[in-house]
């Protein structure tokens, strides 16, 4: 690993939060060096501040092409996973802050419960009482998970 890898990976924790639009990407890789006002991450490389982020998916997967700027999937400022990293054109990312804060003003709901499984037609059911969505996959493994912890439920049951 490079020096300036070792001192970058240095600043990262990797038990950040669960993107709460984007569950099924995994935890958030958390800056903890210095960051400027909007949460970007910042290290001097060679004299100059850097973005941290612009950094990560530089070391792990080369010199970002010129012109495209490094969208974060997850929305955090200040994370530097490059799972959630995705260098595009400056129109992509105008559009999708757009569309995120449109998303974020109509309160959409989220596309995933918050185990991580799709909320599609055949994944979701709706509590008739209050309305509310509820991830069919997460209620079936509690319920598996009451039956188990029944020890003397009877065989018959099982049917
Ligand atoms: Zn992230
Ligand atoms: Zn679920």
């Amino acid at each position: 690993m490079s020096n300036l890898a070792k001192r970058f990976w240095s600043k990262v924790n990797k038990e950040g939060p669960i993107p709460e639009r984007r569950p099924e990407l995994g935890p958030c890789w958390v800056w903890v060096g210095s960051r400027e006002r909007r949460g970007y991450g910042n290290m001097c490389v060679d004299g100059r501040s850097k973005k941290a982020h612009r950094i990560a998916v530089e070391l792990t997967r080369g010199p970002i092409p010129d012109g495209l700027e490094v969208d974060h999937l997850c929305s955090n400022t200040s994370c530097v996973n490059p799972s959630h990293l995705e260098a595009v054109t400056h129109a992509v990312n105008v559009a999708r802050g757009r569309l995120a804060e449109a998303n974020a003003r109509r309160g959409a709901e989220r596309t995933h419960c918050k185990r991580g499984h799709l909320f599609d037609e055949r994944n979701t059911s709706r509590n008739s009482f209050n309305g509310r969505r509820f991830c069919r996959t997460c209620c079936n493994d509690a319920q598996r998970q009451r039956f188990h912890a029944r020890k003397e439920a009877p065989i018959a049951s099982l049917a």
